[in-house]
């Protein structure tokens, strides 16, 4: 294999690789790393791991897209009026909270 390819490929692995990691909610650093050193085997891996659901809940709620349960502290639509973890009644509880 000739040194072009290898670069390609070690190129190639890092970027998908930061990307697919970012994409699953994690450290777009380590699997761009990882992706450059196993050439973007690393994203067979990646596909098989669950999303961080933690990291997507802290990005929704930063982008507007979610807020979180008062009463279970789940992300959850930021109309919602009732949980769909816990059945706490979001609105009912803000405005006891503002009384
Ligand atoms: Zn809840």
């Amino acid at each position: 294999m000739s040194e072009q390819v290898i670069w390609t490929m070690l190129i190639n692995g890092a970027i998908t690789g930061g990307l697919a990691g970012w994409w699953k909610g994690r450290s777009r650093l380590i699997w761009f790393l990882l992706g450059a050193l196993t050439f973007g085997f690393a994203l067979l891996v990646l596909v098989f791991l669950s999303k961080n659901k933690e990291e997507m809940d802290k990005r929704a709620v930063a982008s507007g897209k979610a807020k979180i349960c008062i009463g279970c502290k789940e992300a959850i639509k930021p109309d919602a009026v009732v949980c769909k973890h816990c059945g706490t009644n979001t609105i009912a509880l803000q405005r006891e909270q503002m009384e």
